[in-house]
């Protein structure tokens, strides 16, 4: 069969057994809304707003920043909506932004929270936008802190919020430092959000932005499942929510070993969301378990995906 003809369009992410996995979308505005409803997204994992900032030489204002968040807030009535705050520079430079100064390695410089944490005015200006744009919608905005390395992060990022009077506040697990260090994050954060294009990058030590770097860059990293494990497990037993919202949810079947190693939602780019609902409606969560266990005994990724693959036969 062709993999369009297995693929699923609606109907909530669960596996054949019933474990429920909500499959959420990431969008970049308002204009992917439309592929995130067709394609049966259960609300917004992450919304990535720094496409609202890029290629100008100011800041929006507030204005245009309500209406962006408010469109996107109104699509999913009842539903969640994770906004993540302006993730800037590294891989995603601002030009209206003033650098602190010429980084020589800027995916370990000053980015995602940290410029946040020297331009306050420019997050808090967010964070008043967002809080405007959720009143009167009914829907259960979260706020979400790019690069987050300690608990003290979290701590001044969950106070940002609060004055904005914003309630629920979490943080992405992209460092290895703060999957390791979940447990302690947990007091400041109501939930967490895997992004395991940034874990792998600084798991393994290897640019996202250079080609070439190969298993280096690979999700499957034995070492990237191990973190997401840690994570998993440690936020759970702080009763936290941990979702992925990386590339690595968009594949179906590391999709069924993330689902495996405990994390609690799936956000991906909208088009994969067929592919990845009707490939966990095909197995058991014990399956996913031991998908997950085989994976991370594996030496490297491919040897991972091979393993993987054995126990969730017909999904790769
Ligand atoms: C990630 O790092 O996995 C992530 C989801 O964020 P971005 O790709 O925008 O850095
Ligand atoms: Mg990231």
């Amino acid at each position: 069969a062709r993999a369009a003809a297995a693929a699923q369009s609606t109907g909530p992410g669960r596996t054949a057994d019933g474990h429920g996995i909500p499959l959420l979308a990431n969008i970049g505005g308002p204009k992917d809304l439309p592929a995130a409803l067709e394609n049966g997204a259960e609300g917004v994992g992450l919304y990535r707003t720094e496409f609202l900032f890029l290629d100008r030489a100011d800041a929006p204002g507030h204005e245009e920043q309500v209406a962006a968040y408010r469109t996107v807030l109104e699509a999913f009535p009842g539903g969640r909506v994770v906004v993540r705050t302006l993730d800037a520079g590294a891989d995603k430079p601002l030009e209206f932004l003033p650098a602190a100064a010429e980084e020589p390695n800027p995916a370990l410089g000053e980015r995602g929270l940290r410029m946040m944490r020297r331009l306050p005015e420019t997050l808090d200006a967010q964070l008043s936008a967002l809080a405007e744009a959720e009143r009167d919608t009914g829907a259960y905005l979260q706020v979400m802190a790019p690069m987050v390395t300690d608990a003290e992060d979290a701590a001044w990022f969950a106070a940002a919020a609060a004055k904005a009077g914003i309630q629920h506040a979490g943080v992405m697990i992209e460092v290895p430092a703060a999957a390791l260090r979940a447990r302690h994050i947990a007091t400041h954060a109501d939930f967490f959000s895997i992004g395991t294009n940034d874990l792998t990058q600084y798991a393994c030590a290897a640019d996202r932005e250079t080609a070439g770097l190969g298993r280096f860059q690979d999700p499957w990293q034995p070492a990237v499942l191990d973190l997401v494990a840690a994570s998993a497990s440690s936020t759970a037993e702080a009763g936290r929510s941990c979702g992925v919202c990386g590339e690595a949810a968009a594949d179906p079947l590391l999709a069924c070993v993330l689902t495996g190693l405990g994390v609690t939602s799936l956000s991906m780019g909208a088009s994969a969301l067929p592919l990845v609902r009707a490939a966990l409606a095909r197995v058991e969560l014990a399956q996913c378990r031991a998908a997950a266990e085989a994976a991370r005994a594996a030496r490297g990724p491919e040897e991972a995906r091979k393993a993987a693959a054995e126990q969730l036969p017909g999904l790769a």
